[in-house]
């Protein structure tokens, strides 16, 4: 990108770009997932001060030591979710609201949660600037799920689990899909489940590094006894 101050036909034709060499080009074809990213402004999800590189080919840091997931890994999520639209979806780890707000262009009605109060206190804030009307965010253990709202048709989670909690597959409806990051805390293999009549089947999907989901069904606090 040229020298800040960016315009904002500066950053559609990044985001055209990034769709275009890092989604189109590494074989996200739902055009559903394509149409969702191409109206989602990222830049507004990233901190000011990585705002020119919001359309770059990686995660970005975000407040209170998280991130806001790579391009790459959002598309590929939201079309491993297999939605066609209308669906319940739940996120577990809403960070910036990024993910939640492209989940949003698809689906009828998001529900994601977070625990960091000030994110998700942000990322209600900026959403509701940017007009979306059916997502909503509550502060909480997301390894636990929103057993409230549940079934869902879909679930995703975007925090590094040491394994698939219950309380989601509980909460998933037959026939819905769960795409989750489970491994160390290092790195992680992507998986997705879908529920069944009869249980449950199990795809491995790619590699990745997330942040650690930290709850009672995830890990637990950095410095606590194990
Ligand atoms: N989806 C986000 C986005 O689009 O910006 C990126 C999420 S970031 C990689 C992971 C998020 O999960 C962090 O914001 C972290 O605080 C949150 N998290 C970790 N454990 C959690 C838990 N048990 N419940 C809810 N959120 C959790």
């Amino acid at each position: 990108m040229p020298m800040p101050p960016y315009s904002e036909e500066e950053f559609t034709r990044a985001r055209k770009e990034m769709i275009r060499e890092q989604l189109i080009a590494r074989g996200i074809e739902d055009p559903q997932v394509l149409l969702a990213i191409s109206k989602v402004p990222r830049h507004r999800f990233v901190p000011l001060r990585y705002r020119a590189k919001a359309y770059q080919d990686r995660a970005l840091p975000i407040e209170k030591g998280q991130t806001i997931s790579q391009p790459y890994i959002v598309a590929f999520m939201t079309q491993a979710l297999g939605l066609r639209g209308g669906e319940t979806v739940l996120e577990v780890g809403t960070g910036s609201g990024y993910q939640a707000a492209v989940l949003a262009q698809i689906a009828g009605q998001v529900y994601s949660i977070e625990r960091y109060p000030e994110l998700a206190e942000q990322a209600r804030t900026l959403l509701q600037e940017l007009g979306y009307t059916n997502i909503e965010i509550r502060v909480g253990d997301g390894s636990q799920g929103w057993p409230e709202q549940a079934p869902y048709d879909g679930i995703i989670v975007t925090a590094a689990a040491p394994e698939v909690p219950a309380p989601l597959v509980e909460q998933l409806k037959v026939g819905g899909r769960l795409v989750i990051p489970v491994g160390s805390r290092q790195e992680q293999v992507l998986y997705r489940l879908r529920k069944t009549e009869d249980g449950v089947q199990t795809e491995r999907m790619i590699g990745c590094v997330f942040v650690p989901l930290i709850g009672t069904c995830g890990w637990q606090e950095e410095g606590d006894p194990e």
